[in-house]
């Protein structure tokens, strides 16, 4: 498992549910954790390590007990608003401040496929919300809008470059 970089397209579609909930996911599970880590990364989603799947792996905290494995979420309701600098790992040395609701509350499935509900905020709510767009092809990117996709044009068209093996 790699991980998988802008412009790679695969970051740009749309993800399939996940309908297998045995050990199969549960390996995939266990390596994107592991790749997260290897990056030092606070969530890492499917198409992040090249595969379009609703799953994402998270860990605000970096301890064992704080990981967090979400199966086909999704948001049903957000509250609130807030402004805060967010990285990527497909964006390797980019940051940019990018507004979104400050509380989600969503829905999703566990590896044994048990349905979960839950609300969270601050920290926790703009990862999973960061992974969640992942799932639907949207990225920081297209979230930094035009002026933060021109103060980054550089660090952006180095990613291009490297990406053609340039
Ligand atoms: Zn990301």
């Amino acid at each position: 498992m790699e991980l998988v970089k802008y412009p790679d397209p695969i970051l740009m579609s749309p993800c399939e549910n996940v309908a297998e909930f045995g050990d199969e996911t549960s390996g995939i599970a266990d390596a994107m954790l592991e790749l997260m880590y290897e990056f030092k990364g606070l969530g890492l989603a499917g198409p992040q390590a090249g595969l379009s799947k609703k799953i994402v792996v998270i860990n605000p905290s970096g301890k064992q007990e704080d990981e967090i494995v979400l199966l086909n979420p999704e948001i049903v309701n957000f509250f609130g608003e807030c402004k805060f600098q967010e990285g990527c790992l497909s964006f390797p040395g980019i940051y940019a401040k990018i507004t979104r609701p400050d509380k989600v509350d969503c829905v999703a499935q566990m590896l044994d496929g048990r349905e979960v509900s839950f609300s969270c905020e601050g920290l926790l709510a703009r990862i999973v919300q960061h992974e969640l767009d992942h799932l639907n092809g949207v990225l920081l990117y297209d979230r930094m809008g035009p002026l933060g996709r021109k103060a980054h044009q550089r660090e952006l068209r180095r990613l291009r470059k490297e990406y053609r093996g340039g």
